[in-house]
């Protein structure tokens, strides 16, 4: 992989890096870009994030109908895209284009599980092809990735919430045996929560994301990196570094589980 100055340039991730390096060493700062207020909001940033709270547990219900949920369990892939295409189980469904089951491999290694569906995802069906897709793209890119083969990309909820607010837990509950399913038919290695509603979907532990991320948690036995949002990450530029180690963590948990199956 290459972590050279041109490539993390190319990312946009370079004056992070170098404000991060700076901030650990306490260098002064001999040059721009990084002025050194920012130098110091990346030092306190960092010293805030050891600081964080341990997280609180909470209920996640994962579904209100058992039946439902043993029903879709039994469905194989085509079975629960015709399945989720005629949902009706919760409000989103009033005013979807459609149903955005997910993209990638069936049997791909890794499996990427964003939020839900925004204005350019419910138009084409596809997840992560807006704004935050693209840089998805990128920070995939970034470690050697590629949406496809290896990769799969679906969201705790498959249909779009209005105004692309943040789904509720009963939204999220409900769309449940549908993730799950496509967790279970296709076995992914390693998993990769984007954003605070997919690892707590994933956990049921709602704790900010400072002190989910840089861990391995487990999903049934898969083990599961958190990372920033991207919609999040085209806003807050220097959390991209973070999200980059992110995937890096992930990338080494996955060469592990790897040489662990070989
Ligand atoms: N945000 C998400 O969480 N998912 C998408 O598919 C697009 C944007």
């Amino acid at each position: 992989m290459r972590l050279d100055k041109d490539f993390l340039t190319e990312l946009e991730l370079w004056p992070h890096f170098e404000m991060r390096r700076m901030a650990a060493r306490a260098e002064p700062v001999t040059h721009s870009p990084a002025p050194a207020a920012r130098v110091a909001r990346v030092a306190s940033v960092v010293k805030a994030e050891k600081k964080a709270t341990p997280a609180a547990a909470i209920a996640v219900q994962v579904t209100a109908d058992p039946a439902r949920a043993l029903r879709i369990a039994g469905l194989e892939w085509q079975a629960l895209a015709a399945d989720a295409a005629t949902c009706k189980a919760c409000a989103l469904c009033q005013q979807r284009r459609q149903v955005v089951v997910g993209v990638g491999a069936q049997t791909a290694p890794w499996l990427f599980i964003g939020e839900g569906p925004g204005a350019e995802e419910d138009e084409s069906g596809e997840p992560f092809v807006g704004q935050s897709g693209k840089l998805l793209d990128a920070m995939l890119k970034a470690v050697g990735l590629q949406r496809g083969t290896e990769v799969a990309i679906t969201n705790v909820v498959k249909c779009r919430p209005p105004g692309n607010r943040t789904p509720t837990l009963d939204e999220a509950a409900a769309c449940a045996p549908y993730l799950d399913r496509q967790i279970a038919l296709q076995q992914p290695k390693l998993i990769v929560a984007l954003g605070k509603t997919a690892i707590t979907r994933l956990t049921g532990v709602d704790a900010p994301m400072a002190s989910l991320r840089g861990q391995v948690h487990q999903y049934q036995g898969i083990p599961v990196v958190a990372t920033y949002h991207p919609s999040y990450l085209l806003h807050k530029l220097p959390e991209k570094l973070k999200a980059w180690e992110d995937l890096l963590l992930a990338k080494s948990e996955m060469e592990k589980t790897l040489a662990g199956a070989a």
